[in-house]
C-alpha cells in the first residue's frame, strides 16, 4: 500500500465552534479528520502531521518554503503521495507555491472544505478521501501540485476560488480540471508537465506588489512602489494586457528599476503579445521592459515572481527564469502508460 502523509494547516475543513456561539476557529488536528474518515484506510497507509492550526490567510511564503522542505522530506523517507488539508482562501496562492517549489515527481494534492464540520452536508471529508485518492494514484506522478475539490482534480498552476461559499468554487478558467474522482476512481484526461525550475531559494522572501489598474487610473500607487520597499511588481492591466496611457511613464520607469510583470484583471486567457499599438497597449507595454505573466493570473505572477527573487535579486537573471516558468504551464507530459 502507498504510505501517504496527511499535513494539515487548519481552515474550514478543521474549523469547529466552542460554544455555538461565537464563530467556529481552526481546532481539529489532521489526526481527527483521519480518524473521522474510515475510508482511508482502503487507500493507503497514513501518517499526519500537524503543521499549522490556522486561518489561510495568515500562512505566509515562510511557511511555504517550510511546507516544501516538509514534503521533500517525507519523500525522501519514503512516502508515495501527500495530501495537504488547509483553508481554501488562499489555496490558489499556497499551491501554486508548492508546485514551484517541490521538484520530487511525486503527488502532492491539497483540499480543504467550503463547509465546516458543524454544518449540513460538511464537505471536508469527501474532499480528503478523493484527495487521498488522487495522492495514491499512480496517473498523478509528474502533473505537478493538483487541488482536489468536490470530485475534480485541477492543476495548481490553473485553479482559481471563483466564489464565496460554494462546494464548486474551485475552477480551472482556462482549461477546465485535469480529471475527476469517480466511485473510488480517480480519471485524468489532461496531463501537465512539471514547471520549469527556478533557482534555489536562498533566504527570506522579497515583497512584490500586486496592482489592478482601474478606470480612470493616473498610476499614483506605481510610483510608490520603490518607496515602499517592494522588490517588484505584478500589474493586473484591462483585458489582454492594457493600462490608461497616462500610467505608461510611471510603470516603464519601475521597470527600469524592478521586475514588473503585466497580468489581466480578467483572470483567464493568455495576454496579447502584438496585436494593439496604443499607448498603453500590450506591444507597448512588453516594448518597456514590462513581462507578461502568460496565462497566469496576477496572483500567481505574484507568487512565481517573489519566489525567484528570493533565488537571484539580478533582475535580468529574475526575468529570464520567470519567462522559462510561464512557458512551461502549457507543456503537457507524457503518458504514464499502463
Ligand atoms: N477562512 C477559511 C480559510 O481559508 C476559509 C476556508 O477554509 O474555506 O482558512
Amino acid at each position: 500500500m502507498t504510505r501517504i502523509a496527511v499535513i494539515s494547516l487548519g481552515g474550514t475543513i478543521a474549523s469547529t465552534g466552542e460554544d455555538g456561539s461565537s464563530g467556529v476557529t481552526p481546532r481539529l488536528s489532521g489526526e481527527d479528520l483521519v480518524q473521522a474518515a474510515p475510508q482511508l484506510r482502503a487507500i493507503g497507509d497514513i501518517e499526519t502531521v500537524e503543521f499549522r492550526k490556522v486561518p489561510s490567510g495568515d500562512l505566509t511564503f515562510s511557511d511555504m518554503v517550510a511546507l516544501a522542505q516538509l514534503i521533500e522530506g517525507l519523500f525522501e523517507r519514503g512516502v508515495g503521495g501527500v495530501v495537504v488539508t488547509q483553508g481554501t482562501d488562499t489555496m490558489e496562492e499556497t499551491s501554486f507555491a508548492i508546485d514551484v517549489l517541490v521538484r520530487d515527481p511525486r503527488p502532492v494534492v491539497f483540499t480543504g472544505a467550503m463547509r465546516n464540520p458543524t454544518t449540513l452536508g460538511a464537505d471536508g471529508l469527501s474532499n480528503l478521501v478523493g484527495a487521498a485518492r488522487v495522492a495514491a494514484s499512480r496517473d498523478a506522478i509528474g502533473v505537478g501540485t493538483l487541488v482536489v475539490f468536490n470530485d475534480e482534480i485541477h492543476a495548481a498552476r490553473f485553479v482559481r476560488k471563483s466564489h464565496t461559499s460554494s462546494t464548486a468554487t474551485f475552477q480551472s478558467p482556462n482549461c477546465g480540471p485535469l480529471g475527476w474522482i469517480i466511485e473510488d476512481r480517480v480519471r485524468f484526461v489532461a496531463r501537465v508537465s512539471q514547471l520549469a525550475p527556478i533557482g534555489e531559494i536562498t533566504g527570506e522572501i522579497p515583497e512584490v506588489a500586486l496592482l489592478t489598474m482601474t478606470l480612470g487610473d493616473d498610476a499614483r500607487l506605481v510610483s510608490q512602489v520603490r518607496d515602499a520597499g517592494y522588490a517588484g511588481a505584478v500589474i493586473e492591466g484591462f483585458g489582454g494586457g492594457h493600462v490608461p496611457a497616462r500610467a505608461v511613464a510611471a510603470l516603464a520607469a519601475l521597470a527600469s528599476q524592478v521586475p514588473v510583470v503585466l497580468a489581466s484583471r480578467t483572470k483567464s486567457g493568455e495576454l496579447l503579445k502584438g496585436t494593439y499599438g496604443f499607448a498603453g497597449s500590450e506591444r507597448d507595454l512588453l516594448s518597456r521592459g514590462l513581462v507578461s505573466a502568460g496565462s497566469l493570473d496576477a496572483l500567481k505572477a505574484r507568487v512565481l515572481l517573489s519566489l525567484i527573487l528570493s533565488s537571484t535579486n539580478v533582475v535580468d537573471e529574475a526575468v529570464s527564469v520567470f519567462r522559462a516558468v510561464v512557458d512551461s504551464i502549457w507543456s503537457l507530459a507524457p503518458d504514464v502508460g499502463r
